[in-house]
């Protein structure tokens, strides 16, 4: 049901696992596509295959951009354009606009143009209502993002950290913010701002509601 085009492995999980297992959890398994393969030489496409069989969801695609050279913003907007027709379902979950990271904010920027609604793009499968939501990546996502959607993952925190460990060259020691002690923070932060345990937040960056559920009178 959910489609989550993400710049590198890992960014899946710290920007939205909660919300994915929960997801999967109620018979609604994401699909998740990455527009690179993180670091070269690094470990991070291989773990991702590991979480993605323990966590039940699945890996459409891998992108052909190299870490920390995404570009040009055409060539970007080109292959989203054709995740899109491949995957482009009622919900996508993107990178945020605020971001400190060059692919994430590329990335970004390339799925809002790739997904303007009166492009025509993005509409395989989908019913009369869409929606495109952005995520937070702890270290990489900066002031700018501001939450007005949140997710509750309390009864998810648990498995997620679990997942995050198996990113084996992504740990990170605290105070860094991908740091187990962090996230975890983070989480009950974002929990408290929308009144349950642990939440993870996003920004509602676009929505049609193509029926309602109610009569008019
Ligand atoms: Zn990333």
């Amino acid at each position: 049901m959910a489609l989550v085009i993400c710049a590198h492995p890992d960014d899946e999980l710290l920007g939205c696992g909660g919300t994915l297992l929960k997801w999967k959890d109620s018979g609604f398994p994401p699909t998740i596509v990455f527009a690179g393969t993180g670091r070269v030489g690094g470990s991070q496409s291989a773990d991702a295959l590991v979480v993605a069989a323990k966590a039940g969801w699945t890996i459409g695609a891998w992108g052909p951009f190299q870490d920390n050279q995404f570009g040009p913003l055409e060539a970007v907007v080109g292959w989203v354009e054709g995740i899109l027709e491949k995957y482009g379902g009622p919900r996508i979950l993107i990178h945020s606009g605020h971001e400190m990271n060059q692919d994430h904010q590329i990335l970004h920027d390339a799925c809002k143009i790739a997904c303007r609604p009166w492009a025509g793009k993005w509409k395989a499968g989908l019913g009369p209502s869409r929606e495109l939501w952005s995520f937070e990546i702890p270290g990489s996502t900066g002031s700018g993002f501001v939450p007005n959607l949140y997710f509750d993952t309390s009864g998810h925190w648990k498995r997620k950290g679990g997942l995050v460990e198996l990113y084996r060259s992504e740990h990170r020691l605290s105070p860094h913010p991908r740091s187990p002690e962090a996230l975890e923070a983070r989480a009950r932060l974002r929990g408290s701002e929308a009144g349950v345990p642990m939440a993870e937040a996003f920004h509602l960056e676009f929505q049609l509601i193509g029926q309602t559920s109610g009569t008019a009178s």
